[in-house]
């Protein structure tokens, strides 16, 4: 027997200390360095690891008939809830922590990767249909409810049959059962809790969807095309978007600010360095007034 399908590789733990790192980088408001962090966490050795064991799982059974193994059941005997429930995967999670209960590498809730592909969009790539698009470190950490026992055996979608996985344990498991992959049962050991945090620190910048009215005049102003106004200078911040006729940052120093936009003050959408964000074009009071030091965020494009 054997704890995983496929034994951990150090670049795993490599990537995900990078991921930390740059959302704790993205935290302290050094987003050219958290970008260098995520782009550095896109591992293709870490790629090669899980896209090489998730596809075509049938070659990760040792054993195809065990004794005294379970069968597929009839779909009308199957728990009719094939779907985890929020409260199922609440309390999972807060027994398990972010942590594969296999083989034990921490996990990253898609939600944060969302987060942080809206954030930095050119290092943490992600295509639903295309794993070769996805972003190694985001694959392979995203964190799985797994049925221990499969759905199609009559394992049900329960605090007692559903533990906390990664891509690898999961989707390489596919409809397989322990027996069959000769892989132990982790419920019988103690989550290990060994602190990993999910990178959720990222979770409180998420980007809302700009709500622009329809049919009016757009709220972007067009500015990079404009000759600025005397005693104006032109910022570039990170994360930050347009919406109704504002400028909102993401959270600096502890909140979010906002500007009107105006004849002087201006923005619009742009990308440097690979992170995402805006242009702003204003006067530098306007960034001392709400105690952000504009001289960090002079565009310099
Ligand atoms: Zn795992």
């Amino acid at each position: 027997m054997r704890r995983c399908i496929k034994q951990p590789i150090p670049e795993i733990f490599a990537a995900w200390d990078a991921m930390k790192e740059a959302a704790e980088e993205h935290v302290r408001g050094d987003f050219v360095r958290a970008e260098a962090l995520f782009r550095q966490a896109d591992s293709p050795k870490v790629w090669e690891w899980l896209n090489s064991a998730w596809v075509g799982v049938t070659k990760n059974v040792v054993e195809m008939k065990p004794a005294g193994d379970t069968s597929v059941i009839p779909k009308s005997e199957r728990d009719p809830d094939r779907n985890i429930a929020p409260h199922i995967r609440k309390a999972v999670l807060e027994r398990d922590g972010y942590q594969c209960r296999y083989c034990g590498i921490p996990v990253v809730h898609a939600d944060i990767r969302k987060i942080a592909a809206k954030l930095y969009p050119a290092s943490v790539g992600w295509n639903n249909r295309d794993a070769s698009k996805q972003h190694a470190g985001f694959q392979c950490l995203w964190l799985q409810f797994d049925h221990v026992e499969p759905h199609s055996h009559g394992g049900r979608s329960s605090t007692e049959n559903v533990v906390i996985s990664c891509a690898l344990c999961n989707f390489g498991k596919d409809r397989f059962t322990l027996r069959q992959l000769h892989v132990e049962d982790p419920r019988l050991r103690e989550p290990e809790h060994t602190g990993y945090d999910g990178l959720e620190l990222l979770r409180e910048f998420a980007v809302p969807k700009p709500r622009v009215p329809k049919a009016k005049k757009p709220a972007v102003d067009l500015c990079l095309s404009v000759q600025p106004a005397a005693g104006t200078e032109r910022y570039f911040i990170p994360g930050a978007w347009v919406s109704s006729g504002y400028l909102l940052t993401p959270i600096i120093e502890g909140k979010s600010r906002w500007f009107k936009l105006s004849e002087e003050v201006k923005a619009e959408y742009a990308v440097r360095n690979g992170v995402g964000g805006c242009i702003l074009v204003c006067h530098p009071k306007l960034l001392e007034r709400r105690g952000i030091n504009g001289a960090l965020l002079l565009d310099t494009h």
